[in-house]
């Protein structure tokens, strides 16, 4: 059966950008043209997720957060509530980042818990697993993905609320990306996580690449097989760039 999925690609902007920035998002806007055979998706800081949204609503770019807090609202200093997310015009958040992984220790339960927060608020729901350099130096890969997906997706997803990112943290900002078969092999693992847990789940949720994702590469990553679009970093803040890689599918 050929395969239905849209690809979608993501630009994570972590935190860059100010309200300037939204001249880079007018010219990302003016190059997605409606019709294109793929969904892009700008996620910028939490403090210009409102004026993005606004400035891109009615065009092909959607707007995302970086990350939720599990709760609706509370006595959260500094957190963002994924209804707010929604709130201010985002239809789709990243959780489980590596870098929310390390830095702000966020565990599979964590992840699994601002998956359903983001459901809870009507947000597509962007999971990022993926393993380590000293985890993969060990053989670990497959292990480390499956144990992630197990633990971060709970109950409930279906392709219209669930994305995938495996995200290699050894490939994130280095520059380095896995070999082709290597992320044949993740993707087709994580479709057969997937696929375990429903069918219907195996065959329509997109499973995004990410890790140093640029214009050069990108044809060749989002050739292989079980790969639906890119999650992309810094490669993502400059319009002529992720034009180039959103154009990979035309
Ligand atoms: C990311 O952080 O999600 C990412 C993929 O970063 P980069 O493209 O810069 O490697």
């Amino acid at each position: 059966m050929a395969n239905t999925r849209r690809p979608l690609v993501a630009g994570n902007w972590k935190m860059n950008g100010l309200a300037a920035s939204i001249a880079e998002l007018d010219r990302m806007i003016a190059g997605v043209k409606a019709g294109k055979p793929v969904d892009v998706m700008v996620c910028p800081p939490a403090t210009l997720v409102a004026a993005f949204a606004g400035r891109a609503k009615g065009s092909a770019v959607a707007i995302g957060g970086q990350d939720c807090h599990a709760e609706p609202s509370g006595a959260y200093t500094g957190d963002i509530a994924a209804e707010m997310l929604k709130d201010a015009g985002a239809t789709a958040v990243i959780v489980g980042h590596s870098e929310r992984r390390t830095l702000h220790h966020e565990t599979d339960a964590d992840v699994a818990a601002k998956t359903r927060a983001a459901w809870r608020a009507g947000l597509l729901a962007i999971v990022c697993v993926g393993e380590t350099l000293e985890e993969r130096d060990a053989g670990r890969t497959l292990d480390v993905v499956s144990g992630q997906i197990a633990g971060s997706v709970p109950e409930g997803a279906t392709p219209a609320n669930l994305v995938i990112a495996y995200e290699p943290v050894w490939a994130i900002g280095t520059g380095k990306t896995p070999t082709t078969a290597d992320v044949a092999k993740v993707h087709g693992q994580i479709r057969e996580r997937l696929r375990a847990i429903s069918p219907a789940l195996g065959e329509g949720v997109r499973i995004l690449y990410g890790g140093s994702v640029k214009a050069s590469n990108a044809a060749e990553l989002m050739a292989v097989s079980d790969v639906d679009g890119a999650l992309v970093g810094g490669a993502s803040l400059k319009a002529d760039e992720f034009l180039a890689i959103a154009g990979v599918y035309r």
